[in-house]
């Protein structure tokens, strides 16, 4: 992968690969500055910690009543799928990397499946 990108800082063209230095005004490209391809891995990085945990308060605070709690499920399944590595199959570098995010995708949503199906049983 040898891409190249416009310098940020003077528009000199330089390699997009991470840790790069502009040999024009010493720019160094960071893991989340550079192609699109980064700007949508911060993107998919932000959902994978932001959806669950967003998932799991309005799990918390919508077992008020069972409209509420339906709401709660539809906003989960909406934010699992959202925020699903499928979705973001070609951003990553490596085959670790792509494992890690699924782990970690399947981990976070089985614990929201397994919280919400519990309150279910128990009846709200
Ligand atoms: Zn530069």
């Amino acid at each position: 992968m040898s891409s190249t990108m416009n310098c940020p800082d003077c528009e000199a063209e330089i390699l997009s690969r991470m840790g790069t230095i502009c040999p024009n005004c010493g720019f160094t490209v960071g893991y989340f500055n550079g192609t699109t391809k980064r700007k949508k891995y911060g993107k998919f990085f932000a959902l994978t910690v932001f959806a669950p945990f967003f998932s799991f308060l309005t799990i918390l605070f919508g077992q008020v009543n069972i409209y509420s709690f339906l709401i709660a499920i539809a906003i989960f399944f909406y934010l699992a799928i959202k925020a699903c590595p499928y979705n973001f199959k070609d951003i990553f570098v490596s085959k670790f990397e792509k494992i890690f995010f699924w782990i970690v995708w399947g981990f976070t949503n089985g614990f929201l499946l397994v919280l919400i199906i519990n309150i279910l049983k128990k009846g709200i």
